[in-house]
């Protein structure tokens, strides 16, 4: 049985680009090895090459010294190497069984069904092999997908920032199940951009910035303080800042409700305000409605009873999302690509797509595409959106933060009055999510009120004046900040 994979001085460009510059990487079996860098850093970019999706320009692979050629994903699954990706590649259509076997073919279905099984079992949960996968959470997709590599054989395990989508209770989860996949003798990489990650559930940090490798170091080694300032190349620290002035109620939710689906509840009759230069923050455990709050008030769920009032607009509840949008509602989905962006389209098509619907591009006829490049090169540039290479490139090529500082930048462009933000710092390293917390600052000290959906109590508290906890659909109880951490989580539990 191979024990080491590594990468030895490995290059690679993107057209003038060099996304990767000389990195080695390597790791063993038995050994979580955490591979931090911001966004853009490069982390994907070298574990595809690991898997063989990439070819590298310089450098090669070798497993316990030897060369390999990995021309394809096939070849890397022949060697043992498997990739759970950021972006899972589940058929929704298919059932479970018919997702593993798809991965595994050359093997009878049902053999692939009880071996799946099998690790279900040993990694301690149940796994439904009728069930249809797009029906799964996120979180059982992305054990399907950890189930589909370890089911093809996988001894060196890839998981791509595997955090960024899960709550924190899933996240701890998946953190056990790494541990045990080490001890059990599989390596293990864990791309993330979170230090807690790194320095709590890993045998071994190496920190990427800028397509280079900075660093190799054992968490013992090292803090929060030093891991950050190997990462950004600079020290950030955050800290709550109150709002310079709380004028009056701007909006007003009364009695909303909303069917829950798929078996979980939706809202059921949901009453809150937010005060201008307000930044209210809805705490809460995943799955309590904070998906059907945030969508009700985009006007993308079916509300069937109550009212959103925003000050000077009425009752806004039967408006599109469009509407809203024109007067003064922005909103920072917690899926930027489904709701945020359109990938395939390019951004200044992304960017303008606002300012196209208010007119300011000279309407649909006479589109004035110049004008709006210009623009979006001035929100690039403003915004910090990295790994542009010209306004004509792909949204869906941009990194999770730098797309979400896109989505930002035209949403905030027009200074909007309400502000509605779902986890608007989740995928996000240390300084993106810190300048995304910064552009929710300024919008508020500018009066605007801004709601805050997030399931990280670290940012509700940091920046919430004031608390509001979502639990079974209701809002069970509200806290001026300074709060008290217990009494938060208290009420995030009680009415389970
Ligand atoms: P990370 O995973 O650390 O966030 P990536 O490896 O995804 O970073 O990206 C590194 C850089 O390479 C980014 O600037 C990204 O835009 C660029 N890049 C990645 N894949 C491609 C591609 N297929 N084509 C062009 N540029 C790419
Ligand atoms: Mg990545």
């Amino acid at each position: 049985m191979p024990n080491a994979l590594s990468l030895c001085s490995v290059s690679k460009s993107f057209g003038n680009f060099k996304a990767l510059d000389s990195v080695d990487f390597s790791v063993r079996s038995g050994e979580v090895h955490a591979l931090l860098g911001e966004n853009g850093a490069g982390k994907s970019t070298l574990m595809n090459i690991a898997c063989g999706l990439y070819a590298p320009d310089e450098g090669h692979v070798t497993m316990d010294g030897k060369t390999i050629l990995l021309s394809d994903a096939r070849d890397a699954a022949s060697n043992g190497i498997g990739m759970v990706h950021q972006h899972f590649k589940l058929v929704p259509a298919f059932t479970v069984l018919e997702n593993l076997a798809l991965f595994n073919r050359g093997r009878p279905a049902s053999e692939t069904g009880a071996r799946a099984q099998e690790l279900a079992r040993e990694m301690g949960f149940e796994l439904d092999l009728a069930r249809r996968t797009g029906s799964l959470g996120v979180a059982e997709q992305q054990r399907l997908e950890i189930l589909k590599v370890l089911v093809a054989g996988a001894r060196f395990i890839i998981l791509d920032e595997p955090t960024a989508v899960l709550s924190d209770q899933e996240a701890q989860a998946l953190m056990v199940m790494i541990r045990g996949l080490a001890d059990a003798g599989s390596a293990v990489i864990l791309v993330t951009h979170k230090l807690h990650e790194a320095l709590n559930h890993s045998d071994r940090i190496t920190v990427m910035r800028g397509g280079r490798k900075i660093a190799e170091t054992a968490p013992d080694d090292m803090d929060a303080g030093k891991l950050t300032t190997l990462i950004v190349g600079e020290q950030i620290i955050e800290t709550p800042e109150p709002s310079p002035s709380i004028g009056q109620t701007h909006v007003r939710l009364s009695e909303v409700r909303v069917p829950g689906q798929g078996g979980r509840k939706g809202l059921e009759g949901v009453n809150f305000r937010v005060r201008s230069g307000e930044i209210y923050g809805v705490a809460g455990v995943a799955g309590n409605g904070q998906n059907e709050l945030a969508e009700v008030m985009m006007g993308i769920a079916t509300q069937t009873s109550g009212s959103i009032e925003i000050e000077g607009h009425g009752d806004v509840s039967q408006m599109t999302p469009g509407a809203r949008r024109r007067i003064g509602l922005a909103s920072i989905p917690v899926d930027r690509y489904r709701f945020g962006l359109a990938g395939r389209r390019s951004i200044a098509d992304n960017y303008a797509v606002s300012g196209v619907l208010s007119g300011k591009y000279g309407g649909w006829f006479r589109f004035k595409r110049a004008l709006a490049r210009k623009l979006t090169r001035e929100a690039v540039e403003a915004f910090d959106v990295q790994g542009v290479r010209g306004t004509g490139m792909r949204a869906g090529l941009l990194s999770g933060g730098n797309a979400q500082k896109l989505v930002i930048a035209r949403e905030f462009e027009s200074e909007p009055e309400v502000v509605l933000a779902h986890s608007p710092s989740r995928g996000l390293d240390v300084r993106a999510g810190a300048a995304v917390h910064e552009r929710l600052r300024a919008a508020r000290d500018r009066g605007a009120a801004v709601i805050l959906i997030s399931e990280d109590l670290d940012e509700i508290f940091l920046l919430s004046d004031r608390i509001g906890v979502l639990s079974g659909g209701r809002m069970v109880a509200e806290f001026e900040a300074p709060a008290n951490r217990n009494d938060v989580g208290k009420a995030m539990i009680s009415h389970e």
